[in-house]
């Protein structure tokens, strides 16, 4: 298949109506930024109409350059006190269930933005007792005190995505290593080992069957209970090439696969992002 040809199943249309151009307008006016958005996330008329969305804290331009990443690169310079308060609101007005909140790498700051991300757990908290909140974090440069700021918060779910296989982690990720994403996993269950855990990896970007088999066990001896598994898909032709699309009977294989391995919960599926059915995974965590 012509890699610049997508195939039928990945070719969906982005459906919005009204209720979408309200939230668009409320974040704008409240100056958030979601990934739903600023990735043209497929799913977001599902998402936000399920209630669940995820918010990009701490600016939009991130200190990395990942190669499959479309998140403008460079040296911020803001640090908004403030953020963790409106994205609370926001959550309130949009009435969530499960908000996802994430952030561009920050290796600018002393704690990575942990702070942030902790004070914004506590603000939707305090505002919305009743939704859950996964956080999706960097990998601190390997701060684990910067990690247990964000732990003791206590987020419903932690999530830091692996991406990809060990083997192409320097190809596809800016300044990411494997081994030490998965010790990031491993002492977030260290730390509050009750607080479900969550990775996630993108295929197609020239991996192996085994390889992502491999990158599963690894997940699995590090501790974490969720994964998500989706199609690579490039942002624009300056960005890495897409080596392979995935059938979905391939995903549903690749979910089996993780379940056999012991995930409590496995999204796998061509258009499946890592927040993708983030609260349905966040209940059958808790239920697990
Ligand atoms: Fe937003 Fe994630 Fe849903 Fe995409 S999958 S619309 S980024 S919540
Ligand atoms: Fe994108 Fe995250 Fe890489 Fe920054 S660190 S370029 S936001 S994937």
């Amino acid at each position: 298949m012509a890699m610049d040809r997508k195939p039928e199943w990945l070719k969906i249309k982005l459906l919005t109506g009204e209720n979408y151009h309200e939230l668009k307008k409320m974040m704008r006016s409240k100056t958030l930024h979601t990934v739903c958005e600023e990735a043209r996330c497929p799913n977001i008329y599902e998402c936000w109409s399920n209630r669940t969305a995820t918010f990009m804290i701490l600016g939009d331009i991130c200190t990395r350059a990942c190669r499959f990443c479309a998140v403008k690169t460079g040296l911020p310079t803001e640090l908004d006190l403030a953020e963790p308060e409106r994205v609370a609101e926001a959550v309130e007005q949009m009435g969530l269930r499960h908000a996802v909140v994430t952030s561009v790498a920050r290796d600018d700051l002393k704690d990575g933005g942990a702070s942030i991300f902790a004070e914004t757990i506590r603000a939707i908290r305090r505002r919305n007792p009743f939704t859950t909140v996964e956080v999706l974090i960097p990998d601190f440069q390997g701060n684990w005190d910067a990690l247990k700021i964000v732990m003791d918060a206590r987020p419903d779910i932690l999530n830091h995505n692996i991406e990809t296989v060990r083997r192409l982690t320097d190809r596809v990720r800016a300044k990411a290593t494997y081994d030490r994403s998965l010790e990031l996993l491993r002492r977030a269950k260290e730390m509050q080992p009750d607080i479900p855990t969550k990775s996630g990896i993108m295929v197609g970007v020239g991996e192996t069957w085994e390889e992502i088999l491999e990158t599963m066990d690894d997940l699995r001896a590090a501790g974490v209970d969720i994964l998500t598994i989706g199609q690579y898909l490039q942002p624009t032709k300056q960005h890495l090439k897409i080596e392979r699309y995935y059938h979905p009977d391939e995903f549903a294989k690749l979910k089996e696969e993780g379940l056999k391995r012991g995930f409590k919960h496995v999204e796998s599926g061509p258009l499946v992002r890592s927040s993708y059915h983030a609260h349905e995974q966040a209940e059958s965590a808790k239920t697990a």
